[in-house]
């Protein structure tokens, strides 16, 4: 489709072939952009469903399967591990938890790194086998990291990862090894790495694919076009995401409001970003209705994924709030640990920074803030198995006292009778 990139802040625009993650002008974000419709609405749910028959990679993969909506002309580069395509789930008690009717997840963890970062990232990652470079980098938490250096390698690209030392889960680190990017463990947290990794892709030839690259979001949009697709384009009254940088908001949110522009689909849901506590500069902003975002210099949490206290996006979750309506709220550190488990003992299994949306929406139907027959999603950003110690210290008592979830392993003598006893108690 044709399309370019334009400047959220001054509207100047550049061709969608340039290197640019800001406005040359004045360094407001960029959007992509589009010239007109990609076409008959009707037709193209027909053509995305087809796909799903076709052995061809591009047709296997949850983004490339929405081409249409995507500003690629050349399909050929295509980097690809047949990302998306994740189950919408069912969670009764979960649902029961947060004291509403039903309640379904979309699990964005079940991608091929296990986060929904894969599906921005092979947007960004065939941007930058478009544009030619030849090295790829990010800023990570950790689940960036993983996705980029799986992508950068199936394009045999090298891959440079700034982490803050320390502060990634071993899951996540284990990832970016395995698949051979070159990982930097920068002192400080991710708003230092991402500072580094900025001046030095302004410089260097290295191309960037942190949230503020605009094909990263582009890609990971398409999660709003597939959870419409998987509910007969049925919009949810609410769909409630994690916020750390804001690129996931800003990208479901662009989503859903191009599909209403182009006639896919009929109304938009209400957005709630939820925040953990700690790291909550933007759950603050909203509530003061203040202009512009302060940063929280120390963010701490235990959900690393969200742990960011600069977050990029700001302005385009803004608008997101504005367009679609919804809210900004925080969740406590015991709220979201408690949400993990009750979000397992459904049988799907979550990180930390997920289960920020269930601890969220219980939160907003205890104040009376959301209706217990409301049609909701909440998506669940990345895997259990990404953060097991998080899982294990909880079950086993050492995260929170008195956590009332906890399952912790019974050591028994080896024998049936003592066996028997165990199971019984
Ligand atoms: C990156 C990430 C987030 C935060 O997403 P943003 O786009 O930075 O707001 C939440 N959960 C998980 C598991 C993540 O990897």
């Amino acid at each position: 489709m044709n399309a370019q990139m334009e400047c959220m802040s001054c509207g100047t625009t550049l061709g969608i072939a340039e290197i640019a993650y800001t406005c040359r002008e004045c360094d407001g974000l960029l959007d992509v952009v589009y010239d007109d419709a990609p076409g008959d609405p009707e037709e193209l749910k027909i053509r995305f469903r087809e796909r799903r028959l076709s052995d061809a990679p591009a047709d296997c993969s949850g983004v490339w399967r929405f081409r249409e909506l995507l500003p690629f002309a050349d399909f050929s580069h295509i980097v690809t591990l047949g990302e998306g395509n994740t189950p919408l789930w069912d969670v009764p008690r979960a649902a029961a938890w947060a004291g509403i009717e039903r309640l379904t997840v979309k699990h964005q963890g079940m991608n091929p790194t296990a986060s929904f970062k894969d599906n921005g990232m092979t947007a960004g990652v065939t941007q930058a086998r478009a544009v030619g470079a030849n090295v790829v980098a990010c800023a990570s938490t950790g689940n960036t990291s993983a996705s980029m250096a799986a992508y950068a390698a199936r394009a045999g690209m090298r891959a440079a990862v700034f982490i803050p030392d320390g502060q990634i889960s071993l899951g996540k680190l284990s990832q970016a090894l395995d698949y051979g990017a070159r990982t930097l463990q920068i002192e400080g947290d991710f708003d230092a790495a991402l500072a580094l990794v900025r001046e030095l892709s302004d410089v260097d030839p290295v191309y960037l694919v942190n949230s503020v690259n605009p094909f990263r979001i582009e890609g990971q949009k398409t999660i709003a076009a597939e959870l419409c697709e998987q509910r007969g384009w049925r919009v949810p009254d609410r769909v409630v995401l994690p916020g750390g940088n804001l690129g996931n908001v800003s990208a479901l949110g662009k989503g859903f409001m191009e599909l209403m522009d182009w006639g896919f689909i009929d109304r938009l849901p209400r957005i709630t970003v939820v925040q953990a506590e700690g790291a909550a500069p933007f759950a603050a902003m909203i509530r003061d209705k203040a202009p512009t975002l302060t940063p929280v210099p120390n963010a701490t949490t235990r959900a690393t994924a969200i742990k960011i206290g600069a977050p990029v996006s700001w302005p385009k979750a803004v608008r997101v709030l504005d367009v679609c309506g919804g809210e900004a709220i925080t969740v406590s550190e015991s709220e979201i640990a408690e949400a993990k488990a009750v979000i397992g003992s459904d049988g799907v299994g979550c990180e930390p920074a997920s289960a920020t949306t269930v601890a969220g929406l219980r939160q907003l139907m205890d104040c009376g803030r959301a209706s217990r027959d409301e049609d909701v999603v909440c998506v669940l950003t990345g895997h259990l198995l990404k953060d097991p110690d998080f899982t294990v210290n909880y079950h086993f008592g050492r995260l929170e006292p008195g956590a009332e979830l906890a399952n912790e392993p019974v050591r028994v003598e080896s024998n049936i009778e003592a066996i028997r006893a165990a199971l019984e108690g």
